[in-house]
């Protein structure tokens, strides 16, 4: 049998091309399906911006960013990603990620917990159902009351070194230097007495060890940093990624602490509409008053998308419309396997 060289060119060359097409038609696929949900959902109007905190009301509601970022880096985006929200409870998701990082993630579970507690995110009841006597801790860090006991957790020996820790954090995941919205932090800060009240009672039952008013003061500035759609979605591709930020190429967070993570995003990420949402989609999320919310389908990507107009559960209309479909456009749902 003779060997043909040529032979062998011709198959790799068509071998070649082939991979590249299937590739090319990926992006076209993804991208098709970003323009899709964007054009579907562009006119819905349904929802409010958030009103509790003054500056909220103040943001356009018309804003409307799709970005979505895949495990190999690629960035695709559809609609506005260069305006700005402040990403109010989607901090939380990286808060915990820090002190999960810093602490492991069994100290979250023992002292916060890690159930959803079925709840509004600044319900004072939970509180009072969460206690260990009654058996608890049933709370979990991405709800008001865990969340600012978490705040408190992380490592720093001034309120300067905990802030800047927590700040770079966030950036790392973003993949550039974030800031706060300064209107936006006053604003809340002068209208917080409700989470006040919460820090102190997590103080008074010993979730809080110490300084109950400097962790909801920094918590509040967490939830004040600006983002666009195209920040989120790096932020959830870096954890769609095991941590690591598929464009930096940064290890961001722990990888073995990634799964915990997304468990409890999982969990209570939308709040009291976390279980519709999982039953919809099957994707770890997490909202924000701001507007935005973030999903991760892990190994593949992550997706966020901003809009300021929410339900009454306090998550975005259309962020969580456009969201689905993209993701059952690309198969993102974890859940969902073909048989072997
Ligand atoms: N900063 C907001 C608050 O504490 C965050 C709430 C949210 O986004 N659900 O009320």
């Amino acid at each position: 049998m003779s060997f043909d060289i040529r032979k062998f060119g011709l198959l790799f060359s068509a071998l070649f091309i082939f991979a590249a097409t299937a590739q090319a038609q990926s992006a076209k696929e993804i991208q098709a399906a970003l323009d899709a949900a964007y054009a579907k959902y562009r006119d819905l109007q349904e929802g409010a911006n958030a009103d509790y905190i003054p500056a909220l009301a103040a943001v356009d509601s018309n804003i409307y960013g799709i970005a979505l970022v895949t495990t190999n880096g690629k960035v695709y985006t559809a609609g506005d990603i260069a305006s700005e929200v402040s990403i109010q409870s989607i901090s939380k998701v990286f808060t915990l990620a820090k002190v999960m990082d810093e602490q492991g993630p069994e100290m979250v579970a023992n002292t916060i917990g890690v159930d959803a507690t079925g709840m509004r995110f600044n319900s004072i009841v939970s509180i009072e159902f969460s206690q260990k006597a009654l058996g608890g801790p049933e709370m979990n860090s991405l709800v008001n009351p865990g969340a600012i006991a978490t705040t408190s957790y992380v490592k720093g020996d001034t309120r300067d070194a905990i802030w800047n820790s927590i700040l770079s954090y966030y950036s790392d995941f973003a993949g550039r230097p974030l800031s706060v919205n300064q209107e936006v932090f006053k604003s809340e800060s002068d209208t917080n007495q409700r989470n006040q009240a919460i820090g102190y009672l997590m103080y008074a039952y010993g979730y809080i060890k110490s300084e109950p008013m400097r962790a909801t003061d920094i918590y509040t500035e967490q939830c004040s940093v600006s983002v666009n759609a195209k920040d989120l979605a790096m932020m959830a591709g870096t954890l769609a990624n095991a941590g690591k930020n598929p464009v930096s190429k940064k290890q961001v967070m722990n990888a073995e602490n990634v799964p915990e993570l997304l468990a409890v995003m999982a969990t209570a990420g939308l709040y009291d509409d976390s279980g519709k949402w999982l039953y919809e989609t099957g994707l770890p999320g997490k909202s924000g008053v701001g507007g935005g919310i973030i999903a991760v389908s892990p190994g593949k990507f992550g997706i966020a998308v901003i809009s300021p107009r929410l339900d009454e559960a306090g998550n975005s209309v259309r962020a969580q419309k456009a969201i689905a479909d993209i993701s059952a456009a690309l198969g993102g749902n974890p859940l969902a396997v073909k048989a072997r």
